[in-house]
């Protein structure tokens, strides 16, 4: 028997020894600014309906396998295209794993502008493809379309991931650029739309004017997190392949049930939506005085590059202070300096901004 370390090394593929895990900072009494988060919690009222229903949940039955009914209100909530299909994944983060498993194979390229959401090459290294990323304009984050169509040409991706708006720099990209890459792909481009409810560009009204195109949202930054449910809806020919990857009980009944509960009071978290929109502006307006570069956020986030300070040294500060943001610079690239924070409760955000003008040297 060789000792486990050898065994392990032997038998793992050597991109997954070679992956760093996803890392998930301890939040245990700190203002939770770091995850894009939705601070607000349910009214009473709808917390003691939703606890009554769930006690006819059957636990001891598997889940619905296609969740018809919360499909069905994920349709209308979404306003999604008729003619379009829809998958349900555990998060968007398995349906970026599903998708990505059905178009592995010998030589596959995965391209994505950078910095983006780093899933994207996470799943696509794990499942041994190759990542390709292209770096955004520095000065605005904006595509770079003179690079993105050499890259394009060079590897011929046969996935690209444009994250709409992106994470973690917080803006949209220019819509004809994203038409262009739309045009110019040779492969699958699936724009990203987490951010959803926090911006006014989307291109779900498009999703079948593309042969290409899939469109994937999730309810996590809406306010649903703990869930786990994202959606992917493009054309049924694609929708009915990829569906074939899905485990068939992805969605568990306590996901369904409380899915389908929460999109019956939508306005409820519509109202959550408008607070946090609303305090963004204003958490934007406090940046803005401060010696940081703040970038255009249409998600529920801001990204800011610090002028003059260190940000490891500003985010271990807060942190000290009881404010947990998310530090980008350690990513190094274009993301020097720079720090993101996730819009908060009105008290949080002043809290963020009371410490931050403490610790900002000026
Ligand atoms: C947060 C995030 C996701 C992950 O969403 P889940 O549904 O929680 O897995 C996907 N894409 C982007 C761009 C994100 O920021």
């Amino acid at each position: 028997m060789q000792p486990i370390e050898g065994l392990v090394n032997a038998l793992l593929r050597p991109e997954i020894l070679a992956l760093s895990a996803y890392h998930v900072q301890d939040a245990t009494g700190l203002i939770k600014l770091d995850a894009m988060e939705n601070p607000y919690s349910w009214p009473k009222e709808m917390v003691d309906v939703w606890l009554a229903l769930l006690r006819n949940a059957e636990v001891n039955r598997y889940p619905d396998p296609s969740a018809n009914r919360l499909r069905a209100m994920l349709r209308i909530a979404n306003n999604i295209p008729a003619e379009a299909e829809l998958m349900l994944g555990n998060g968007s983060d398995e349906l970026i794993q599903i998708i990505l498993m059905g178009l592995s194979g010998e030589n596959s390229v995965v391209l994505a502008p950078q910095p983006t959401f780093v899933m994207y090459r996470q799943i696509a290294v794990s499942l041994g493809l190759h990542f390709v990323g292209v770096n955004l304009n520095e000065e605005d984050f904006s595509l770079d379309m003179a690079t993105l169509r050499a890259a394009i040409d060079q590897h011929q991706p046969k996935v690209i991931f444009l994250a709409y708006p992106n994470n973690p720099t917080g803006n949209a990209f220019a819509e004809e650029d994203m038409v262009e890459i739309l045009r110019i792909a040779p492969g699958i481009v699936v724009v990203d739309e987490a951010y959803a409810p926090f911006a006014d560009a989307s291109f779900m009204q498009k999703a079948l004017d593309f042969p290409n195109l899939l469109v994937m949202r999730t309810l996590s930054k809406l306010g649903l997190a703990g869930l786990r449910l994202g959606f992917l809806v493009g054309h049924p020919a694609w929708i009915t392949q990829l569906d074939k990857l899905r485990l068939p009980y992805n969605i568990n009944v306590l996901t369904q049930h409380t899915a389908e509960f929460a999109l019956s009071r939508q306005l409820v978290l519509d109202a959550q939506v408008q607070c946090i929109r609303r305090d963004r502006e204003w958490l934007a307006t406090q940046l803005a005085t401060l010696p940081v570069k703040l970038f255009p956020s249409q998600a529920n986030f801001l990204c800011f590059k610090l002028q003059g300070n260190n940000a490891s040294e500003v985010f271990e500060s807060l942190k000290r202070s009881g404010v947990l943001i998310k530090n980008l610079s350690s990513a190094g690239g274009l993301l020097h300096n720079c720090l993101r924070v996730t819009i908060g409760t009105p008290d949080e955000n002043q809290r963020f901004i009371t410490e931050l003008t403490k610790v900002l040297r000026h």
